[in-house]
């Protein structure tokens, strides 16, 4: 049976007296204006904690600490000692699990069970992925086509002072994906996640400083975007920007990094089209349809918000969709019976109660859903019910546009070559799905979806191992697998001319 919390871990609640400073070369430090924010429990909308807010000023510092470790403790660490302070990293995160869960869902919304297994323990196998990457990272000899005795070969070096931002959906997760790379390929950095949910990041801090990892290598500034973020961005001594977040903000930190040409990813919004074919299994497609649109309550990149299903087989397939929503659990995300908790804040619900209004004036049904529960015990939260839209297509923007939250909006199909126009009919291209059990069909989908993850007869299957990017606007780069190490590396080319005798 899963471990399941039964009251608040002494050392979270011990934690969450505020105002919460942030960590700056090895220091806790509160924001030099001493201005503070405060962060909500989305599930009653009631503040949880202030934090302070990080300036121009403790950005800067922030970068001098990470530019000192660099150069400083952090380069004298061979690859081994980076690996194994990861893992320590990661033994720590498992010791705590308890109280970095308990923090992720009371910051963040997502279920408990969610917030344990996939963010929290999720973000501990990351980092040991990565730890393995730091004693693999080498470079290649290569031969000369002209003559002479030469000897050619690269070098693998980090990129250096790393600036990170992160989303606030999945925080740790979120922030396991830049942080473990980043320092298993022996960068610093200074990392920024979400004003919504910074708590877990916060905690996360405390056990760095745990796992032997100097000062300065990791520095935590808290605050929103136009303010902290935007000094990360346009910080002269800043290597490289690592974000995730929506396509607005991306393609402007893209603009604002042009100044100073840092070395950009990005990891972007979606919209993923999620196919099922008459000849699929229909029991799974749909359990992985379902799964696609309402895995922590919509609020994932990678959701699968577009449901295509051949026309044959769309009644049964949306009855079925339509009588999952109607059954779904949404409640506290601390009951274990709960299946889904609340969005992350009010702003989050009045944008998905919005897209649902919209949906209606561009002539869509609400099948299922559309609001908040009516259950009195959950008033105060910003719960949403599962959602199934029909009767829209791709001129409109409830299709197109990304939500966000546990909206699903599904359409027949007649024929493949329609299904594969349709499913790139957007501006994103991060994910998709196809279920059939025609490897011919499935490989003719495959290649002609433009999305940077093509999920058969399953859906969001991710794994540390396998890369995660957006095709067109939905980023530049992509995290997980190699490309999430080679993306903190720089490649230096050596040529060498020998003496002849
Ligand atoms: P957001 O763009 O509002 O904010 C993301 C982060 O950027 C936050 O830390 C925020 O404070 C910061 N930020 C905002 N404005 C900034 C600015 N001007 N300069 C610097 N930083 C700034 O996104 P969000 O609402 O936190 O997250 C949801 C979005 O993230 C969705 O679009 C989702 O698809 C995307 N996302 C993508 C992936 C992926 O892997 N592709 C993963 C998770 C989330």
């Amino acid at each position: 049976m899963a471990k399941v919390l039964d009251s608040v871990p002494e050392k979270a609640k011990a934690f969450l007296s505020g105002p919460k400073k942030m960590l700056i070369d090895g220091e806790w430090v509160e924001g030099a204006s001493g201005k503070t924010f405060e962060t909500i429990n989305p599930a009653n909308g009631e503040v949880i904690t202030t934090i302070y807010e990080a300036g121009e000023e403790d950005v800067d510092k922030a970068v001098r600490a990470a530019r000192k470790a660099f150069k400083g403790p952090w380069s004298k660490f061979s690859p081994a000692e980076r690996a194994r302070a990861l893992h320590k990293l990661a033994d720590l995160m498992e010791e705590h699990q308890d109280e970095l869960t308990y923090l992720e869902t009371i910051d963040f919304g997502s279920v408990e069970s969610l917030s344990r297994h996939a963010w929290v323990l999720g973000a501990a196998e990351h980092i040991r992925y990565y730890a393995g990457w730091a004693t693999k990272l080498n470079g290649e000899t290569m031969s000369l086509t002209s003559g002479g005795n030469k000897h050619a070969y690269t070098v693998v070096e980090p990129v250096g002072v790393c600036g990170q931002i992160t989303s606030w959906n999945f925080p740790l997760l979120g922030v396991a994906w830049k942080l473990a790379p980043a320092l298993a390929a022996g960068n610093t950095t200074v990392l920024k996640p979400s004003q919504n949910t910074s708590l877990s990041t916060l905690y996360l801090a405390t056990l760095i400083e745990k796992a032997g990892i100097p000062e300065g290598v990791v520095n935590i500034v808290t605050g929103g975007g136009s303010t902290t973020g935007e000094y990360i961005t346009s910080h002269k001594d800043i290597d490289k920007v690592a974000f995730t977040g929506s396509t607005s903000v991306g393609k402007h930190i893209l603009r604002k990094s042009a100044d100073t040409l840092k070395k950009v990813t990005l990891e972007l919004g979606g919209k993923s089209p999620h196919i099922i074919f008459a000849d699929a299994n229909l029991e799974k497609a749909v359990q992985h349809a379902f799964f696609g649109f309402t895995m922590n309550q919509g609020e994932v990149c990678a959701a699968g918000t577009r449901v295509y299903v051949e026309r044959s087989v769309y009644q049964e397939v949306t009855d079925q969709l339509v009588e999952l929503a109607k059954n779904m659990k949404v409640g506290d995300p601390f009951d274990p019976a709960a299946e889904m908790g609340p969005l992350v804040s009010k702003e989050q619900f009045d944008r998905v109660s919005g897209y649902v209004k919209l949906a209606e004036e561009e002539g869509g049904r609400i099948l299922v859903g559309g609001k908040a529960p009516e259950d009195e015990n959950l008033k105060g939260g910003y719960y949403f019910e599962p959602t199934i839209i029909a009767d829209v297509d791709e001129h409109c923007r409830v299709v197109t546009e990304e939500i966000f939250g546990p909206v699903l909006c599904i359409m027949p199909f007649d024929d493949v070559d329609e299904v594969i126009e349709r499913g790139n009919l957007t501006e994103y291209g991060l994910s998709s799905g196809v279920h059939t059990r025609d490897i011919n069909k499935a490989h003719k989908v495959i290649s002609a979806l433009d999305a940077g993850t093509v999920w058969v007869n399953g859906y969001m299957n991710s794994n540390s191992h396998v890369p995660l990017g957006g095709f067109k606007q939905s980023g530049v780069g992509a995290e997980m697998g190699y490309p999430g190490i080679e993306i903190y590396t720089k490649s230096k080319s050596v040529v060498i001319d020998l003496d002849d005798e």
